[in-house]
Order: structure tokens, then C-alpha cells, then sequence
């Protein structure tokens, strides 16, 4: 009866549909305003107000000298036609590749320099070479810097891996110190560079799959290279001052004498001088980090940070 009384009085008084718009829109505006006290207007803040901002904590680094650096060379590559090396090394260095090294034997013989705790490239190249097509190794200069060309003779027959997915590399390259009086200069002791090759099965263009560093104390740690803001990816640089955490996996520093004097991103007037971790995206100035809990090139969640440069930039 009420709603039969309610429904004549909607549609024969235009004043009762005025008053019934109008109180909706007074209660939609109470709430959009926050006057019932829900906090409902959360879209209606600024996501980088800055007060409720824990900046990222600041990862600790240390700085290692790497004697080693291995590029893949210009010019076409191919399983059959080999590929070209460029090694960078800051001392007389062995170069030992191995064509189609299985990829568990690899693994295992990282696994077995951690358990060692200690360096020993004997074992290390014994082990890879058992596992591999076939190996070769080539003398490195500190000056030279020559391009090494290595190709799997043709007698062996070898034009392709298999189909994916594989159990072997197509290519490992250790870089090993060749004097024993270096051996004492630097803490990390080999390079292993896992490089793709293509063939008729998989033509992907070569590229440095995984980099490793091994320590003489057993350490492995991964390099990677960092996404500068201004040039996109950063190439892997030259053996210079790298700096590296004590984890497992830290993230190195490339290219920094080029990247010097970038701009940050975000104000535009500072040098870049912070990494952004785990996106690696270096575009920030010290000032601004403690700013942004996202990434402002890709929107990735900062989880920690590092100090691009040496130690005398700090
Ligand atoms: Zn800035
Ligand atoms: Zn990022």
C-alpha cells in the first residue's frame, strides 16, 4: 500500500523527484568527502605523498677488482662457422672454451668450487672438458686485446645441439689467470661465460647467456649488466672497479664511467648516481630515491638500493 502510494507520488510530483535526486546526490557527496568517516576517497590521494614513505634500505656493497671480461666479438656466428671472442683481461689471461658442454656438468662444477671452498681451475676445466664436444684454449695478452676466433673443426661433424630443449651449452668460455704471481692480486679467480650460438635447430643470434665470477674462497656470483636510463641496456663494461655484495647473486656494476653525469629521470638536474634493485634500473639521483617505493621507469617495488660509482663518489 506504502509502495503503491510512494510510486503515484514519484510520478505525479516533479517537487518529491527533485528532493529524491538531491538527497542522493548529498549522500554520494558526504561519502566521496569523508564526512561519515569511511575512507572511502582513497583514489582521490596522491599514491607519492612522500610522509608515509619508508625509503628502500640501502644494500652494502663491496668493491672487487675483476680481471676479467669477455664480449661476444662482431661478425656473424654460427655453430658451423664458430664465433668470435673478444676477451678484456688486465692480465696475461688462458682463454678455454668448450663447445657443447653439458649444461649439468656445468652446474656440477660450479656446485663442487662451493663445497671446495676454495679455487682450483685444474679441476674446474677437467671437468668441463670430460663434458664437452670439444675444447680448446687460447693465450690472452693484458694489451692486446685481440679477438679470438673458436670454431669446432669440421671433421668432427657438428652442425647443431639437438633440438630444444637441450642438455648442452653451445658454448662455455673460462678465462683463467695464466701466471701464478697474479694469482695472489685478485680474489676472483676465473670467469665462465655461457654464450649462444645458432645453428640450423635454434637460430637465435649469440648472445652471453650467464656470467659467473668465481672467488678463491668458493664464492660464485653472478654478473649482470644494468639498465641505464639514458642509452637503454648497459653492455658489460671493462674489467674496471666492480662493485659486488657478499650474497650469492650481487648485482655488478657496468658501464659507470660512461653513465656519469646522466641525468635523473625525475628532477632532471642531478647526476644518476642510485640502482634501483631487483629492476637494476639506474635513473635516480640521491635526492629523489627516497621519494618513490616504485621504479619510475617500469613500476617495479623497490626493495633496496646501491650507490652507483666508487667508493670516492659517495
Ligand atoms: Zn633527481
Ligand atoms: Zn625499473
Amino acid at each position: 500500500m506504502a509502495a503503491v502510494f510512494l510510486v503515484t507520488l514519484f510520478e505525479y510530483s516533479p517537487l518529491f523527484y527533485i528532493a529524491v535526486v538531491s538527497l542522493c546526490f548529498i549522500v554520494t557527496a558526504a561519502m566521496v568527502l569523508g564526512w561519515f568517516g569511511f575512507d572511502v576517497p582513497v583514489i582521490l590521494r596522491s599514491s607519492d605523498d612522500g610522509e608515509s614513505i619508508t625509503p628502500a634500505p640501502e644494500k652494502r656493497m663491496v668493491q672487487v677488482t675483476n680481471p676479467f671480461a669477455l664480449e661476444v666479438g662482431s661478425g656473424s656466428a654460427c655453430v658451423t662457422g664458430g664465433v668470435t671472442l673478444k676477451p678484456v683481461c688486465l692480465e696475461p689471461c688462458s682463454l678455454s672454451c668448450f663447445w657443447g658442454c653439458e649444461i649439468w656438468a656445468l652446474q656440477g662444477a660450479l656446485q663442487t668450487h662451493q663445497s671446495h671452498q676454495r679455487f682450483s681451475s685444474s679441476l674446474l676445466l677437467e671437468a668441463l672438458k670430460q663434458r664437452c664436444l670439444f675444447s680448446h684454449s687460447f693465450h690472452v695478452g693484458c694489451v692486446d686485446r685481440q679477438e679470438q676466433h673458436t670454431v669446432i673443426p669440421a671433421h668432427l661433424g657438428i652442425t647443431d645441439f639437438g633440438p630444444l630443449p637441450r642438455d648442452r651449452y653451445p658454448l662455455v668460455a673460462v678465462l683463467t689467470l695464466a701466471e701464478d704471481e697474479a694469482e695472489n692480486m685478485y680474489d676472483i679467480k676465473a670467469s665462465v661465460t655461457v654464450v649462444h650460438v645458432p645453428d640450423d635447430k635454434y637460430n637465435l643470434s649469440a648472445r652471453i647467456l650467464f656470467q659467473y665470477l668465481l672467488t678463491s674462497v668458493g664464492s660464485v656470483y653472478e654478473l649482470k649488466p644494468l639498465f641505464m636510463s639514458a642509452d637503454g641496456t648497459a653492455e658489460p663494461g671493462p674489467p674496471e672497479q666492480q662493485h659486488s655484495d657478499q650474497r650469492d647473486e650481487p648485482n655488478e656494476e657496468d658501464s659507470w664511467s660512461e653513465g656519469r653525469g646522466r641525468d635523473c629521470v625525475v628532477c632532471q638536474n642531478a647526476a644518476v648516481s642510485r640502482v634501483l634493485l631487483p629492476c637494476r634500473h639506474a635513473c635516480v639521483c640521491g635526492s629523489c630515491l627516497p621519494r618513490f617505493q616504485h621504479c619510475p621507469i617500469c613500476r617495479a617495488f623497490v626493495l633496496e638500493s646501491f650507490v652507483l660509482g666508487t667508493a670516492s663518489d659517495r
